[in-house]
């Protein structure tokens, strides 16, 4: 009988037969596949991290209630034991607070801060590279994802567009926030507007990623005021099924929070700057804050 031997075709182009069969190779290295270790999680755990994100994306703030524990467990498709477990681990963590009685249920009390028990600064300072490879992430995935928009919305996603942004604007002398809920509503709303539900999933987690560092800006009206403008660049080439244009508003509206957020990063490295954490962008010249803009 012929057998077709594989290596055979592979070989005949010319060159040395291959020294060993598949079976007789060494085995890999665990380096030379670069594992990262396996983070072993239960599955409270895991709706304890959904809940946490949503909280961190201020989709939930502080004076909500959530959904009750059976409609949790429908909406993450685990049990309501799992459920409570989840919320118990978050009670613990004080982002909510457990009531009972006729008005009882899950409420929001506190947003998250990374690094567990360090302070918001130090647990910035900690995952400075991680912000800015999600920053870079970031940039690369909400202008593409507003060229989409542009040209894939359906009227029902430019209706929800358009509603997201004009609370952003309705919330412009409003603290930082409820400024900061809307803005990244807005965003939200703006990924899902492309089409594509992986990419505004993992906007969705690149968001959360930055949430930290978005909430330790110092904010102010013209803060606001900025980003309003640019998101009404953003809608506008939406709107107008003009992608070139609403990838560019895009690209400019993240660039100015990267720069934002950058300044606040050297600030925190700076040892000598340290005090500054929180006023590193003057309220006045937010544009001009980092240097490196002309003046
Ligand atoms: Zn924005």
């Amino acid at each position: 009988m012929r057998r077709t031997n594989p290596s055979t075709k592979v070989t005949s182009s010319g060159g040395d037969p291959p020294s060993a069969t598949p079976s007789r190779r060494a085995a890999l290295t665990p380096a030379a596949l670069g594992l990262d270790p396996v983070l072993a999680r239960r599955t409270h755990e895991y709706a304890a991290a959904e809940l946490r994100r949503l909280i961190l994306l201020r989709v939930v703030n502080p004076g909500e209630r959530l959904p009750n524990e059976l409609e949790l467990a429908e909406a993450l498709d685990v049990s309501h034991v799992t459920v409570r477990a989840a919320l118990r681990e978050l009670e613990r963590d004080d982002l909510l607070e457990i009531r009972r009685g006729r008005h009882g249920g899950a409420y929001i009390t506190g947003v998250p801060v990374l690094g567990g028990g360090a302070s918001p600064v130090g647990a910035l300072k900690q995952r400075a590279d991680a912000l800015r490879h999600a920053l870079e992430l970031r940039r690369l995935l909400e202008p593409e994802a507003a060229a989409l928009a542009a040209s894939r919305a359906a009227p029902r996603d430019l209706v929800r567009l358009r509603r997201a942004h004009k609370l952003v604007a309705d919330r412009e002398e409003a603290d930082d926030s409820s400024f900061m809920a809307a803005d990244t509503a807005f965003h939200l709303e703006l990924a899902r507007a492309s089409g594509n539900p992986q990419i505004a999933r993992s906007i969705e987690q690149v968001l959360s990623e930055l949430a930290p560092a978005l909430q330790a800006l110092p904010e102010s009206g013209a803060w606001h005021n900025r980003s309003i403008v640019e998101h009404e660049q953003i809608v506008g080439g939406v709107l107008g099924g003009d992608g070139a244009s609403a990838r560019d508003a895009m690209g400019t509206h993240v660039d100015s929070t990267e720069r934002a957020i950058e300044v606040l990063l050297q600030g925190l490295i700076r040892p000598s700057s340290a005090g500054m954490a929180r006023r590193v962008r003057p309220s006045k010249a937010p544009a001009n804050a980092d240097g490196s803009a002309s003046g």
